[in-house]
């Protein structure tokens, strides 16, 4: 990792927290201010009154927590020191023209320690989790010799990882059958601006 290669995560980061606020005002604006002239609708009709509205919109935020979208959640990882995690004991380098270092294509958040050490990635649209290349793996795993580019440095799940009762890895670990691979690229799935009303 370069030296600026910090400063320009946080950039990014930045930009993408700003971007994501300034739409989500937009679309607060917008939600707020058509509830507003629906309520004030029916009121004047005289369809339904305050009282129930309140307990409409109770009912109703209590649903839309439980709806609250994945990638809208901050995820970390919740281990102790990655630094005293034991081995699992696998002889990565002899298997890995079988399985093609595939743990390094599966999904997982970083930890506090991680990102205090400012050393492994993660997406910015999607805070804490291991950020990875459109091939599916780990922007770290080396696509020609899918070694580790942080290893000092390797997150708590790398470092606790086995691999050995994984049927994603293995058909059967001890005679070294791997399962079919199956690493999918990953879209980065960017949000078109919201449409203003028009006045
Ligand atoms: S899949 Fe298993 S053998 Fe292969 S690199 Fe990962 S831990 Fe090592
Ligand atoms: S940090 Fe290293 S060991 Fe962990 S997934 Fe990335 S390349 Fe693999």
């Amino acid at each position: 990792m370069s030296d600026d290669e910090p400063v320009r995560d946080l950039t990014s980061a930045l930009r993408f927290l700003q971007v994501a606020v300034a739409r989500q005002r937009e679309d607060h604006e917008r939600v707020d201010a058509t509830l507003e002239a629906l309520m004030a609708a029916l009121i004047e009709a005289g369809v339904i009154t305050d009282e129930a509205i309140d307990d409409h919109l109770m009912v109703a935020s209590r649903t839309a927590r439980q709806r609250r979208p994945e990638e809208l959640s901050v995820r970390l990882w919740s281990g102790d020191d990655k630094y005293a995690i034991p081995d699992p004991g696998i002889d990565c380098e002899a298997r890995m023209h079988l399985c093609q270092g595939r743990c390094c294509s599966f999904d997982f958040p970083l930890s506090e320690q991680d990102l205090d050490e400012g050393q492994v990635r993660w997406r910015h649209h999607q805070p804490y989790m291991i950020a990875q290349r459109e091939d599916g793996y780990c922007v770290h795993n080396d696509p020609a010799t899918r070694g580790c580019g942080v290893y000092a440095h390797r997150p708590g799940t790398c470092r606790q990882y086995s691999c050995r009762t994984d049927k994603r890895v293995w058909i059967d670990f001890e005679a070294r059958i791997p399962a079919p691979l199956d690493v999918r690229p990953r879209l980065i799935e960017i949000r078109r601006p919201a449409k203003k009303p028009t006045p």
